[in-house]
């Protein structure tokens, strides 16, 4: 039989490492961490680094075909392995999604707005940011996630501190726009230029990291969701991406007042937004990364049941008070209907940490928030 391989261990990996055996695949993992999520459940579990030529040349003896799951996968080693193997998304693709600028720059050529935004790269373009930027936020063009490596500023004081303080790494300066809401699409695109998107999720960030995702999403229109869906196959298309993308959007006050998108930033990979799709659609977004990179056909995503996902952060392993780790109460999370639990299989939970993640379909979406809440009482996460 056929073996896929990723690069990556973490949750995201170990996903796709579900479907590709449901699937009938064997699976390689290529990861450092000789207890990663995904290496655990893996057939083959490379623990070696990503530039590790040896563990590179094995992956693609084993595997038939490589993906990622992990953000900042050097690009090189993604080309190294399409010599020999089908590399999907491909190293062009990756290293868009890795820099801000590209990024920034790629929406752009899709025609698809984002934040008024200045790369900030020298004493000189610091200098010469725009006002009308102010105030904003700074980012590190590389490497940030979950909010880290992004400072606001308000000032031209404050920016020039906060430069310092990323120690004026190449940043990209983004206006601070007034949400309205955040949303989410992922869409997956085959070798053949086929695409097909998972309805709109609305997310809730707190201190910078997903804690909430709502299917569908309670304040966005039709129109809006079309918009985004047909905004996200613009990106994909547009950069020739084969797999599974996620774009994350601002909804913000247009000039006559009405919702207008603003794209903030994609992965190359499925994302913890879309983890709903699993227990609430009839294909997830994993499913069609296996299909994607297989050369199977992509079947338009159907969600059967409304759903809300609450992310488990290590926090919850915490009580208010104690510093030694205790288990959440799952088997009363568990009694209520349509709970699905997911856990990472990850040995030590840290604050911030993603160890895992609850699923509450319903056969109504006031049934699913309901249930959710409750989940949040039993849990102690706050509300939403
Ligand atoms: P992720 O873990 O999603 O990759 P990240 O660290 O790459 O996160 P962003 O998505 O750029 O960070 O920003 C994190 C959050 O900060 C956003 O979801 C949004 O809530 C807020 N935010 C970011 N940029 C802006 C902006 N220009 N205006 C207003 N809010 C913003
Ligand atoms: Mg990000
Ligand atoms: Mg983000």
């Amino acid at each position: 039989g056929a073996t896929l391989g990723v690069m990556g261990g973490g949750q995201l990996g170990r996903m796709f490492v579900h479907a590709a055996q449901s699937m009938g695949y064997a699976t390689a993992v290529l990861d450092a961490d000789p207890t990663s999520p995904a290496g655990l459940v893996s057939h083959h579990h490379l623990a070696a680094a990503y530039t590790d030529t040896a563990a590179l040349a094995e992956l693609a003896r084993v595997a038939d075909a490589v993906t990622t799951e992990f953000e900042n996968v050097p690009a090189p080693a993604l080309r190294v392995l399409a010599q020999s193997r089908p590399v999907a998304p491909g190293a062009d693709a990756v290293a868009i999604c890795q820099d801000r600028a590209a990024e920034k720059a790629h929406f752009q050529r899709a025609g698809v707005p984002c934040a008024p935004y200045a790369v900030v790269d020298s004493d000189a373009a610091l200098a010469s940011v725009d006002a009308a930027l102010l105030p904003g936020i700074l980012k590190t063009a590389t490497l940030g996630y979950d909010g880290k490596g992004q400072v606001r500023v308000a000032t031209r004081d404050e920016l020039t501190q906060a430069w310092q303080k990323l120690g004026k790494a190449r940043c990209v300066l983004e206006q601070m726009l007034p949400l309205q809401n955040e949303l989410s699409v992922i869409v997956a695109r085959g070798g053949d230029g086929d695409a097909v998107t998972f309805p709109v999720q609305q997310n809730l960030h707190r201190d910078g990291i997903l804690a909430v995702t709502q299917v569908p999403a309670p304040q966005v229109s039709a129109e809006l969701a079309e918009d985004a869906a047909r905004c996200a196959k613009a990106i994909a298309a547009s950069m020739g991406y084969v797999g599974v993308l996620c774009v994350e959007f601002f909804v913000v006050a247009g000039a006559d007042d009405s919702p207008r998108l603003v794209a903030n930033e994609m992965a190359p990979r499925p994302h913890n937004s879309g983890h709903y799709t699993i227990d609430a659609c009839d294909v997830s977004q994993f499913d069609l990364q296996v299909r994607c990179m297989a050369g199977l056909p992509l079947i338009a995503p159907r969600l059967h049941s409304p759903a809300v996902m609450l992310n488990l952060l290590g926090d919850l392993w915490f009580a208010a008070d104690a510093h030694v780790a205790h288990t959440p109460r799952w088997a009363e999370v568990l009694a209520l209907p349509g709970a699905h639990l997911h856990l990472y299989g990850k040995a030590d939970a840290r604050p911030g940490r993603k160890m895992g993640h609850l699923t509450i379909t319903g056969a109504t979406a006031s049934e699913a928030l309901e249930r959710a809440l409750q989940a949040c009482a039993i849990l102690g996460l706050p509300a939403f």
